[in-house]
């Protein structure tokens, strides 16, 4: 068996149906080979930097996704905390990170949650389980905004059980993917569940909020080029989108890096999207504000609270944020030479960021 080739009858049906005055897009998928969650092994070797795998699949459906093409899973919390224990004893790790792709679908019945709501109980065991391995530091990798603030209790119960503080900062990747309306219901809408397209600007501002207050730190990730359907009105609309947030919220702690796209999941036979080929000068903006917030709060202002664990983490963080402090200007004053060697048009977009969203 092999996990990661697609069975021959591997296919997926889109299948449009309407209620109400609403369109929905239903995804019927056979899936690839996969092992039973017994069949599964534990680790018996420390792992890269503690992360144990906590579920499989995610079931949010994005289009450029290939993780959601495969089926849902979740490991049981003694098997996480068997993995762990092998990270402690083998490996002297003292935390544990926890891999999934949606950390708030764990453990929900897909069948029942019509609209994604967050299994909490399900959580709580979870994060019990790892906390009671002994280990001082624990985060997910990866989580949806939506399912942050699905429900108002999920994200204070589980800082609290992992003891989340000023001095304990738990990161988080999260999918901000575009501040497009158009684009995120076209492409994303079941990661906004229970939410709607339309609510995607709320959704992102309360997310940072509940994340934030709560001593979660949210690392954007954001596709350029989303199959190569990008116009520049949805461009202009995630730059004003990170500028409002900054300007709503001046002490938000989050980081957002541009990433482009790459076709995967449900858009495989769509092209590669090529930065480099591209004309619209847009695309320049979103890479050069998302830089410039990441320079101007990330690193000169909340950087130096993070990744501190233990007296190595202490040295390594204040290196690195030395290095960031001092060499952080390096890439707008790049992206403004490349502008002006692009025209006019390119340069336009540095000058209207700069005089409107800076
Ligand atoms: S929420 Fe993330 S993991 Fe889930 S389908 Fe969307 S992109 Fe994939």
């Amino acid at each position: 068996m092999d996990p990661f080739r697609k069975r021959k009858d591997f296919k997926v049906d889109i299948k449009e149906f309407k209620r109400g005055d609403k369109t929905h897009h239903g995804r019927f998928v056979n899936f690839w080979d996969r092992p039973d969650l017994d069949d599964i092994p534990n680790i018996v070797e420390p792992s890269m930097h503690g992360m144990v795998e906590v579920m499989r699949g995610c079931g949010r459906g994005c289009k450029f996704c290939d993780v959601t093409l495969r089926s849902l899973r979740y490991y049981s919390p003694e098997k996480v905390k068997k993995e762990i224990e092998v990270n402690i004893k083998k490996g002297g790790m003292d935390r544990a990170w926890i891999h999934s792709d949606d950390i708030f679908v764990y453990g929900m019945d897909i069948k029942t949650s019509k609209n994604m709501e967050p299994n909490r109980d399900a959580l709580e065991d979870l994060f019990k389980a790892i906390m009671s391995t002994g280990v001082k530091h624990t985060n997910p990798t990866h989580g949806t905004l939506s399912g942050a603030i699905a429900d108002e209790r999920l994200v204070p119960s589980l800082s609290k059980i992992t003891n989340a503080g000023p001095d304990n900062l738990t990161g988080i990747q999260c999918g901000f993917e575009t501040g497009s309306t158009r684009l995120i219901e076209k492409y994303a809408d079941r990661k906004l569940a229970p939410y709607t397209p339309d609510e995607w600007h709320w959704v992102v501002k309360e997310g940072v909020k509940t994340l934030n207050e709560n001593y979660w730190i949210p690392a954007f990730t954001l596709i350029m080029g989303l199959d190569n359907d990008e116009q520049p009105e949805d461009g202009w609309e995630t730059i004003r989108l990170i500028s409002e947030l900054e300007r709503e919220q001046p002490e938000a702690m989050f980081t957002a890096t541009p990433l482009t796209f790459v076709p995967i999941g449900l858009l495989e036979k769509s092209e590669f999207y090529d930065m480099g080929q591209d004309n619209d000068p847009t695309q320049l903006g979103v890479m050069y504000k998302t830089w410039q917030h990441n320079f101007k709060y990330g690193i000169q202002k909340f950087m130096t609270k993070t990744g501190k664990h233990g007296a190595a983490g202490k040295l390594k963080a204040t290196a690195f944020n030395g290095l960031a402090r001092s060499l952080g200007g390096v890439p707008l004053g790049a992206m403004e030479r490349y502008a002006r060697r692009k025209g006019r048009e390119h340069e336009r977009v540095i000058e209207r960021i700069k005089a409107e969203y800076w």
